[in-house]
């Protein structure tokens, strides 16, 4: 009689089912490898796109005023991402003009073109967005006097109180205090 009588073939197969899950968690990691790789590039474009299609607008639109100072090196891209509630946010890209202000491009799902000029309140430093079309939107916002420089609930609460004091006054008041102090 030979041993296949009295078999017992399990160490050989708990050798081969090692093997097999450990090849199995070769292939998920390599295949996560590949998503990741692949979501990296894909962003990289979505990237390199956005930053390329705002400083095309800037160039197309505003000839007269952002072309002449705005540089491709500026913008700063974002991609894509996927939000439970909003569903998926178009890729974005932002230039910073100092003083902090920045433009904001995107691109809409129907291919329309959004640039938003954000500047700071004045008053408060909450932040103001102006939709701009051409360089005559931006002229009225940075270019002239009357421009919206503090946001609504600044300029309703200016309109409320009495006008502010004289800040000379307020500081000859303080050094009144101080000297009687010492
Ligand atoms: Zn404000």
């Amino acid at each position: 009689m030979t041993s296949t009588d009295n078999p017992n073939v399990l160490p050989d197969l708990i050798v081969l089912a090692a093997e097999r899950s450990a090849a199995h968690k070769r292939h998920l990691a390599e295949q996560e490898a590949a998503r990741e790789q692949a979501r990296r590039e894909h962003e990289a474009g979505e990237r390199t796109a956005v930053e390329r299609d705002a400083h095309d607008m800037v160039g197309f639109a505003f000839m007269g005023t952002l072309a002449q100072v705005v540089t491709r090196q500026m913008w700063q891209g974002y991609p894509s991402v996927d939000r439970p509630v909003w569903g998926e946010l178009q890729p974005t890209a932002v230039a910073y003009l100092g003083g902090n202000t920045f433009l904001h491009y995107t691109a809409t799902r129907t291919d329309e073109y959004v640039m938003t000029l954000l500047q700071p309140c004045t008053t408060c430093g909450a932040r103001l967005e102006h939709r701009l079309w051409d360089d005559l939107e931006l002229s009225v916002c940075l270019g002239s006097e009357d421009a919206p420089a503090t946001c609504r609930d600044c300029a309703t609460s200016a309109a409320a109180r009495p006008a502010a004091p004289d800040p000379a006054l307020c500081h000859t008041h303080e050094l009144h205090a101080t000297s009687r102090k010492g």
